[in-house]
């Protein structure tokens, strides 16, 4: 039996996005539509405008080679009231959330925060808890039982300001715990810069979903499904269990490895690995891979749960 969390449709397409930015509709320096144009131009798919408390409605700007996804990004608290930032994508409407809307929580606090999350993921929104090594969360601090679809473990925007834009290791305690969480990667970015410079804080981390087509909504069926990779350069091309060995396939790279709930425990080394087809130890309740190239850049698969 083959067990993967990519989408096996025949017809399914590789789109790359970035699911995480901010406009002059909060502290960013373009538009939505200068964004649009320049995340095309550098062959995205698909781009998010998640402002800070406000939603930005971009959906006129999809047309026929690249997609819009809608979304905001909350100030919010973790429950136990440590400031954190949630958040919130969909593919076209949410009931209660109307274009230019400001949303303002009335008491910032974990209990409302929280309850906020698991009302919106109710009602279609897929929930991430962003940058957790930049909001200098511990793992610990989120409860087992919590709202979100995923943890953002490739922020570019806090690597770029201040180096903590990985959540890697946040996310993989999470998983230890038996917490069933996707990963997620994006820009973060702001664009005080020039897109050219090397301070510009667009095109360092990226999503590349499996999907049925280009629509906003099957862009977030595969999100919503795991069926995606994230990543600061490499490509992953598969990654699946057919009976009891693991295959990952992916651009040239250096390094892959396989870990799972607990200590990482399978790799393989090389100059231009591309693929790594091992046997399945036995006890793994689930496996992810991760790829990383000669520049240390790595993509990450979700979890394949194997119950
Ligand atoms: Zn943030
Ligand atoms: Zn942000």
């Amino acid at each position: 039996m083959k067990r993967t969390i990519f989408l096996q449709d025949e017809n399914a397409i590789w789109l790359k996005g970035n699911i995480h930015s901010h406009s002059v509709f909060s502290d960013g320096d373009l538009t939505p539509e200068q964004m649009k144009e320049a995340y095309k131009h550098h062959g995205y798919d698909f781009l998010a405008v998640t402002d800070h408390d406000t939603y930005t409605d971009t959906r006129m700007l999809t047309d026929e080679k690249f997609t819009m996804i809608q979304g905001f990004e909350l100030w919010a608290n973790a429950s136990n009231d440590k400031d954190i930032h949630v958040h919130f994508l969909w593919d076209d409407k949410i009931d209660g959330i109307e274009p230019g809307q400001k949303i303002h929580l009335p008491v910032r606090t974990g209990k409302e925060s929280i309850a906020l999350c698991y009302k919106l993921r109710e009602k279609g929104c897929y929930v991430m808890l962003n940058h957790p090594h930049w909001s200098m969360l511990n793992s610990s601090e989120i409860e087992d039982e919590n709202p979100y679809d995923a943890v953002e473990i490739i922020n570019y925007g806090t690597e770029w300001l201040e180096n903590t834009g990985d959540g890697s290791v946040f996310w993989s305690e999470m998983l230890y715990r038996g917490c069933r969480l996707w990963n997620g990667g994006g820009d973060d970015n702001h664009n005080h810069h020039e897109l050219d410079s090397m301070y510009s804080d667009s095109f360092g981390g990226f999503t590349v979903v499996k999907a049925a087509d280009r629509s906003a909504k099957s862009i977030m069926n595969a999100m919503k499904t795991g069926s995606f990779y994230t990543s600061t350069g490499p490509s992953i091309y598969d990654f699946y269990v057919e009976d009891d060995e693991i295959h990952v396939v992916c651009s040239p790279c250096e390094r892959i490895f396989i870990s799972g709930h607990g200590r990482p425990y399978q790799r393989k080394f090389g100059r231009h690995v591309t693929e790594f087809v091992t046997k399945l130890r036995g006890p793994e309740k689930l496996v992810r891979a991760e790829c990383m190239d000669a520049a240390g850049r790595s993509a990450y698969t979700n979890p394949i749960y194997l119950d």
